[in-house]
């Protein structure tokens, strides 16, 4: 079985992100490989090395820059790499990232697709759902545990009040959370044989698909300042306050 990982090259959110006007302005933001997806692409070769899959393969969609984050990966352990490459002005949303990976998907026949849970970037928090909604794949998201058994999975997420467990049948789609493994680091040999891993690069307009976004950003603000807190003097003082200023009991 092919276990498909989807790993996307994340603005690093310690970055001290700076607006021009309404514009974000990137130059000298450091770039990471999302950290949701870290979790993704170690239970895939934790599943490779148990014998529960064949091949490792990561894909990203962006500018040539995101072969880092798929070397990265490959370093690891993943087995192949594909860039689907778009320029970084191209207008891309969450619909044409779901369009392009619903493309692999058809091409590569995985039996499973782990992605993370979001993008620690711009978190949208989109792209696992609607590409289980363009693949007709059923998907478990979240997952802090998964088992694969035979033509199942079972996907443990963390929900309000504890854990649900789902089983879904393959192929499916599961996005990665927190708790579901401790990523493992690259080492030297690791990074040294990632240099000679195939990685493709694949031009969107050889998919097929049409990509005209329907979401646009109109522009960046920052969040208004918060207020300083108070201190209150006692319990009925506070819910005084909650009550009559913040309005809020
Ligand atoms: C080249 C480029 C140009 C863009 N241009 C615009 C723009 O003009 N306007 C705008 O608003 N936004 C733009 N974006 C941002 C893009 O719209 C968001 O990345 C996209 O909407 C997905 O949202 P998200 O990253 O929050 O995904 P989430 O839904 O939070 O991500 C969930 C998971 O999906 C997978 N995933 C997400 N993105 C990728 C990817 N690129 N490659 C592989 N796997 C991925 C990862 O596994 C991730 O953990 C651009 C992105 C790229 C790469």
């Amino acid at each position: 079985m092919k276990v498909l990982v989807t790993v996307k090259r994340a603005i690093n959110p310690e970055t001290k992100v700076k607006l021009v006007g309404d514009k974000l302005d990137l130059s000298g933001a450091e770039y990471v490989l999302n950290y949701f997806d870290e979790y993704a692409v170690e239970e895939a070769i934790r599943l490779r090395d148990g014998g529960k899959a064949d091949e490792v393969i990561v894909v990203s969609v962006g500018s040539d820059e995101a072969q880092k984050e798929l070397r990265t990966a490959l370093a690891v352990g993943a087995d192949r790499a594909i860039l689907v490459k778009v320029d970084d002005d191209d207008e891309l949303d969450t619909l044409g990232v779901a369009k392009i990976l619903a493309a692999i998907v058809e091409k590569e026949q995985p039996g499973l697709v782990l992605m993370g849970k979001l993008s620690v970037d711009s978190e949208n928090n989109q792209v696992g759902q609607m590409l289980g909604a363009l693949t007709g794949m059923p998907q478990g998201t979240f997952a802090h545990s998964l088992a694969l058994d035979g033509d199942w999975a079972v996907v443990g997420r963390e929900v309000d009040g504890g854990t649900a467990d789902v089983r879904i049948k393959l192929p499916a789609i599961v996005t990665a959370d927190l708790r579901l493994n401790e990523p493992r680091y690259a080492n030297l040999p690791g990074i040294m044989k990632a240099k000679k891993k195939q990685l493709d690069v694949i031009d969107p307009d050889d998919l097929d698909i049409e990509l005209e976004a329907k979401v646009t950003t109109l522009g960046y603000e920052r969040p208004p300042e918060r207020k300083a807190g108070v201190t209150v003097p006692d319990v009925d003082s506070l819910i005084a306050k909650l009550r009559n200023e913040a309005k809020v009991i």
